[in-house]
């Protein structure tokens, strides 16, 4: 049977800007068919068991012609795939995505399109401009400021200029001086407004606000490269008044996130809403310990034990997971008391309809030790990683509380970028790393090496333990109040704050 192609707009580059039934359709794909040009934060949504093929580039770096990858979408669709084409902004936007479609229509190939943000709309409306806007402009014109191969620009500025509306450009980086020339020439006046908007919606966007005749100028004297717009007409003018996008707290700002994956989502997505340039770098991966005898002996004779107590979800998870290979529910629980470390791990068991009966005022192992110590009357049994704090075992043998310590999983290092990433630490473009425990110190140690120097940086920490465990390696650190992600983003956006206030301050 025949497959089918989804030509799908990735929007501008903001994942955030991906839509709905973009997403939906990436989620279902077989094979995904891309270009360099792809934000890498939407490229990470191609699930993993997709096949992808990159068309930007070859071995010999240059892209695949147009009629190559006509033909890889017929072939991977008449081989029964289902294949989506993922093309930046909308498709049918000066994206070639017609001419796509075309060669599968006339080759009887199932298609369908579903329209994306494009860039001449949402890079400037991230720049604060708005298109349109009753006091400037009634119409809005997209050109494109490339000319086809040997050709020069066939652009009727006269009808431009007559039209009185807003004009946007796209792939007019270097043809920027011949059409603000061509403008001008066309009776345009020097002093309208105009801007381009450089990365826009990225959080490397950089905007430059000019008039129609100092604009080559201030470009280039900012070094506007491409992907950039052009705009000119009067609504460039609200730009200084309604950039938003670059007042986020953390915008410019780069931080790298050490947790796994599967974890890193909230506080990745969380930093990025605020406007962070998010690295996700997962440095650690836990491996449940499956089967896992000493587990399954634990739960057969729960009622051995007062207490049981995690240290983190994961646990949680891996436990509940051994309970249902056993056959059993909720209801072997019984009367036994259930602790967990802090709010996260509470949430999980919450999940499964488990209260937690203990969570301790300050969410580390010594404090999770402390409280079960002073509310322990019978057995303890802890359900955590390999690699757990010896605070919590210590706290409990200090007062003669009886536990069992079982390791239900353990924790894996990866060496995801190693020397990419320590050139950038060392040559201080990380603005800060965060630590979720102690753990992930330790695995971003292993990936940039211990030895790195580390001093252009600062380790933002979820607690004092994992802080502890950064200053032993030099890092300079900072620790959340709680030991909460949320807190933990807290402490990221005052961290920068002071700066953002100073930046403010000495532009005129
Ligand atoms: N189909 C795309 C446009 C493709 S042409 C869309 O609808 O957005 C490529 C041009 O789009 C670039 O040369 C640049 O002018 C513009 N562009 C794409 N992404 C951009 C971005 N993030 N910021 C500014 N301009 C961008």
């Amino acid at each position: 049977m025949s497959g089918k192609v989804t030509l799908v707009g990735a929007g501008p580059g903001d994942p955030g800007l991906l839509t709905v039934k973009g997403r939906a359709a990436l989620a279902a794909a077989d094979v995904v068919v891309y270009d360099r040009r792809g934000s890498p934060a939407v490229l990470d949504l191609i699930p993993g068991t997709a096949r992808q093929i990159d068309v930007g580039k070859e071995a010999s770096r240059h892209p695949v012609p147009q009629h190559r990858i006509n033909q890889i979408l017929l072939e991977e669709a008449q081989a029964g795939h289902s294949v989506v084409r993922l093309k930046g902004g909308d498709p049918f936007v000066f994206g070639r995505g017609g001419e796509e479609l075309e060669t599968l229509a006339r080759a009887g190939v199932a298609f369908e399109e579903v329209p994306g943000v494009t860039s001449a709309i949402a890079a400037a409306a991230y720049g604060g401009i708005p298109v349109t806007h009753r006091s400037f402009s009634s119409s809005l014109h997209i050109i494109t400021g490339h000319a086809r191969e040997g050709a020069s620009l066939s652009i009727d500025f006269d009808a431009l200029v007559r039209a009185r509306g807003t004009l946007v450009f796209l792939m007019g980086v270097t043809a920027m001086p011949i059409i603000v020339q061509g403008l001008l020439e066309a009776g345009m006046d020097p002093d309208t407004p105009a801007a381009m908007v450089e990365n826009g919606t990225l959080p490397s966007q950089r905007r430059c606000d000019a008039t129609l005749s100092t604009l080559p100028r201030q470009a280039a004297a900012m070094g506007i490269h491409s992907p950039a717009l052009i705009v000119v007409g009067g609504v460039c003018a609200l730009g200084r008044e309604l950039c938003w996008f670059e007042r986020l707290p953390l915008h410019g700002k780069r931080i790298l996130v050490t947790r796994p994956r599967a974890r890193a989502g909230t506080l990745a997505d969380k930093l990025r809403s605020l406007g962070a340039d998010v690295v996700e770098c997962p440095c650690i991966e836990t491996i449940p310990i499956l089967p896992c005898p000493a587990m399954e002996a634990a739960l057969r004779d729960l009622s051995a034990y007062e207490w049981l107590a995690f240290t983190s979800p994961t646990g949680v998870e891996t436990f509940w997971f051994c309970l249902r290979e056993l056959g059993r529910d909720a209801r072997h629980l019984g009367g036994v008391k259930l602790a967990a470390i802090g709010p996260g791990t509470a949430k999980a068991l919450a999940e499964r309809g488990l209260t937690a009966d203990l969570v301790p005022g300050t969410y580390d192992a010594a404090h999770l030790g402390g409280a079960l110590a002073d509310a322990a009357r019978g057995k303890v049994l802890l359900l955590r990683a390999a690699e757990g704090s010896a605070a919590l075992t210590d706290a409990l043998a200090q007062r003669g509380i009886a536990y069992d310590d079982i390791a239900v999983y353990r924790t894996l290092y990866l060496f995801p970028h190693t020397r990419a990433l320590r050139e950038e630490l060392e040559a201080g473009k990380i603005d800060a790393v965060t630590f979720t425990s102690a753990s992930t110190v330790r695995g971003f140690l292993s990936t940039v090496g211990a030895d790195a120097d580390f001093s252009r940086t600062v380790g933002l920490c979820i607690g004092e333990q994992t802080a502890g465990e950064a200053r032993k390696h030099g890092i300079p650190v900072r620790v959340a109040e709680k030991a909460t992600i949320d807190s933990l983003v807290e402490l990221v956006s005052h961290s920068f704050l002071g700066e953002q206030r100073k930046e403010s301050k000495e532009k005129p």
